[in-house]
């Protein structure tokens, strides 16, 4: 098999991502980058419980298949960031519960909790684009450009992407936000969450310097 040591890499998130439930049947995807410009990622259509390693399909950084089946379709997306911001070497896309709840209000999530803190909150809701479309990948790499510290966008009434240095990273971060979000909806039910204050977030970067 071609590509065999990145498509093993890549299916071991395959298989976390959906043993802690951040994807469920095949509503999302993942991607690492391989090399220059290649990109491993998931393929469109197949439940993540079923896929197997020679399922996952290569692209070049036009999307372009070069093996394996039909790539994910959001490979446009996926393929738009790593053209264009060359630190991320890992994309984590997933439509777990509490992305997408709050994706549906369209307001920026605060530093409310450690978890969304990771993930370089204030979270933004990017503007609406159609599933599948080039304009996921444009509204989402504006952000991330303009936000180096960022490392998750909520994409209106859809979902979570999580980028990372390597896919481990996009899925730590994933992981986090949905975890972040969750408390910080459970909060929103008791009470009113208080932001981490500016003094305490720089109390934690000092803490994490460390
Ligand atoms: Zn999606």
């Amino acid at each position: 098999m071609k590509h065999q040591a990145i498509r093993e890499q890549l299916f071991e998130t395959v298989v976390k991502v959906n043993e802690v439930d951040l994807i469920r049947l095949s509503a999302g995807n993942i991607s690492i980058r391989a090399g220059e410009n290649l990109a491993a990622i998931t393929p469109s259509g197949v439940k993540y419980c079923q896929m197997k390693v020679e399922d996952i399909s290569i692209v070049d950084l036009d999307g372009h298949l070069i093996d394996g089946l039909t790539p994910s379709s959001e490979t446009p997306m996926h393929t738009a960031i790593y053209r264009n911001l060359p630190d991320v070497g890992g994309i984590c896309h997933t439509h777990s519960s509490y992305a997408i709840t709050f994706a549906m209000l369209g307001e920026e999530i605060p530093p409310a909790n450690l978890e969304l803190f990771a993930c370089g909150a204030p979270i933004p809701v990017a503007l609406w684009a159609c599933p599948g479309t080039q304009k996921v990948g444009e509204v989402t790499v504006e952000i991330f450009r303009s936000r180096p510290d960022l490392k998750v966008v909520l994409l209106n009434k859809h979902g979570l992407v999580a980028i990372g240095r390597d896919l481990h990273h996009a899925y730590e971060m994933a992981f986090n936000a949905e975890v972040g979000l969750r408390s910080y909806h459970q909060a929103l039910l008791v009470g009113k969450p208080q932001p981490l204050t500016d003094s305490q977030l720089e109390e934690i970067k000092a803490a994490y310097r460390k």
